[in-house]
């Protein structure tokens, strides 16, 4: 099957109402990670736009991130960093603290994990607020290496996440709402 349009990973999106918790409707995206063609597709068009771009990183937020990131590292032959909840990674970390909607959260990443001459490439599920991806450039950033860009499987455009991130910035995404 090919998988050419955004209306054909689109139907391979559940919506589950009130999931984690009542008023958020969760994109379910287990039904596109069962479908071969759906998940080839999906990997391919979020490497797409980086295939000349000499990527050496693609970093990927815990845990959905990691299933894209992991795919499309291998799809750019480039290595694959983890930024993990407080806690989980087993070396030295640098933490990053940021302001959510209610609250804060921090996230880490190891202290060796890039260097100032790598070209990185951010890869999460699914850019909602954007809190979750600002702070993962920051912190790519604080590597000083070059953040070459950004991707999504999904975006909430309603949500305008993308203006928290430097307009510098390019950011794909496969399928809007
Ligand atoms: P944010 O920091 O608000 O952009 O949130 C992004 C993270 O929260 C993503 O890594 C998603 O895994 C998760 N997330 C936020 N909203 C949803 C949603 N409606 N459905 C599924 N995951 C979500």
């Amino acid at each position: 099957m090919s998988m050419s349009s955004p209306e054909q990973l689109r139907a391979f999106i559940r919506d589950v109402p009130d999931f984690p918790k009542p008023g958020i409707v969760f994109k379910d995206i287990t039904p596109l990670l069962r479908s071969p063609a759906a998940l080839n597709a999906a990997v391919e068009k979020l490497a797409a736009p980086f295939l000349d771009e000499s990527i050496t990183a693609v970093v990927a937020i815990e845990s959905r991130g990691f299933i894209f990131g992991s795919c499309v590292a291998r799809i750019l032959k480039a290595g694959f960093v983890p930024i993990r909840k407080p806690g989980k990674l087993p070396w030295t970390t640098r933490r990053h603290e940021y302001i959510l909607e209610y609250g804060s959260d921090v996230l880490e990443i190891h202290d060796d994990a890039l260097n100032n001459d790598d070209r990185v490439v951010i890869i999460d599920d699914l850019l909602a607020t954007g809190g979750t991806l600002a702070a993962a450039a920051a912190m790519v950033r604080g590597f000083g290496c070059t953040l070459v860009g950004v991707g999504a499987v999904i975006e909430l455009a309603f949500l305008d996440g993308r203006s928290k991130l430097d307009p510098s910035t390019p950011i794909h995404t496969l399928v809007q709402y």
